[in-house]
């Protein structure tokens, strides 16, 4: 939808992440010919309708809210306009969204977008690391297994990795990302758009030491670089992760596992397998 005129359907409008001058009119017109609201918390929406000078009616949507919630709300997409916002930002970046869309989708439903602020971009885009290839992990696990988990997968990707942290955890994921990914040039982006923004800059050990014992406060985006390449895995370390993936997978499938854990092109890796299983 090109949204020339504001035809009924779904509308994914993105808010302001922390400075209302940053609504764009198109957001604001979108939101003022909306039918209804589909909100995560009425009371932060109830704030931004006011400084519009605009009453709404809101429902509360959550991708957890019931079957028959939502198909309430696709019944209405043939002659209603119906809004998306989050709290802030852009709807389904790690806030609802996702299930109404792909069931709108599935039934050929209008849904159309207004493009906005978005903490991880913005972050990815201040970081001054390469934006070439990214990834967009969403918020780190806060338990020490599931946060290495994480770390270990994401490891082998030749890309700049954006994740959601909270301040209290910060200095041990900035720890945990050191221990598994290498001390990697990474940003800390925090109350982006707001009165206290700040980025700080750094390697990943150095970005734990200043934050240690002076936990940040407010909303945080972290990004770390991608693999320098002198970081490149050495002979030994691939042939043992060859070795351990053999162990229950088949050639083609070890070679597959490793690749895409060290970020190598697979035949090259399976070159090597084969000359492992023939020795
Ligand atoms: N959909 C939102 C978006 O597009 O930015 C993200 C929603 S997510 C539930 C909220 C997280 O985004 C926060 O915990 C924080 O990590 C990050 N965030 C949101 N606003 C931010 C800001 N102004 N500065 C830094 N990080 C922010």
């Amino acid at each position: 939808m090109k949204n020339l005129e504001i035809s009924p359907g779904l509308y994914i409008v993105a808010t302001p992440i922390g400075n209302l001058s940053d609504l764009s009119a198109r957001a604001g017109a979108t939101i003022a010919a909306a039918d209804l609201l589909l909100v995560e918390d009425s009371r932060v929406t109830g704030k931004l309708l006011a400084h519009l000078g605009l009453k709404k009616p809101m429902r509360p949507y959550h991708d957890h809210s019931k079957e028959a919630d939502r198909e309430a709300i696709l019944a209405m997409l043939a002659d209603k306009v119906v809004v998306l916002v989050s709290d802030a930002g852009t709807p389904l970046i790690s806030d609802p969204g996702y299930k109404l869309v792909h069931a709108a989708r599935a039934r050929g439903l209008p849904v159309g977008a207004v493009p906005g602020p978005s903490a991880p971009t913005m972050a990815l885009t201040l970081s001054g690391l390469p934006t070439d290839r990214y990834l967009f992990a969403g918020f780190i696990p806060s338990k020490d297994k599931a946060r290495a988990d994480l770390f270990e997968e994401l490891a082998g990707l030749r890309a700049t990795l954006v994740f959601f942290e909270t301040g209290p955890r910060l200095a041990k994921s900035l720890a945990a990302a050191a221990e598994v990914l290498g001390n990697r040039p990474a940003a800390v982006a925090r109350e982006l758009t707001k009165m206290f923004e700040e980025v700080a800059t750094g390697t990943l050990e150095e970005l734990g030491q200043r934050y240690a014992d002076t936990p940040p406060k407010g909303e945080i985006v972290l990004v770390i670089g991608p693999p320098g390449e002198d970081e490149a895995p050495d002979d030994a370390a691939i042939d043992a992760a060859i070795d351990e993936a053999l162990e229950s997978l088949s050639p083609s499938r070890a070679a597959k596992e490793v690749a895409t854990r060290f970020g190598l092109k697979k035949n090259d890796v399976y070159a090597r397998v084969q000359q492992r299983v023939a020795s």
